[in-house]
């Protein structure tokens, strides 16, 4: 039988994005603003190890940052089922 877990979008704690250049991970904090410098955009432009430029969509990172704020605040009224693996 098949396992699946519910996620509310409030359960969503980082993004992680993998710099293409190094191969780092970096993580972005979607709840807390205290891993950025005041008036710093979500999603930062260049990788915070090697400094290469991230070659990601970032305007999509911003929107879906934006959008998982306003749906955490739905709680369970919103979720996400997903696959869990053993
Ligand atoms: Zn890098």
């Amino acid at each position: 039988m098949e396992k699946h877990l519910l996620l509310s979008f409030d359960d969503f704690e980082f993004i992680v994005i993998t710099c293409s250049h190094c191969h780092s991970k970096i993580q972005l904090a979607l709840k807390s603003e205290l891993y950025r410098p005041a008036g710093a955009p979500f999603a930062p432009t260049h990788c915070s190890i090697c400094g290469a430029h991230i070659d990601l969509s970032l305007e999509l990172l911003e929107r879906f940052h934006s959008i998982c704020q306003a749906l955490a605040k739905l709680k369970e009224k919103v979720t996400l089922q997903v696959r869990a693996v053993d």
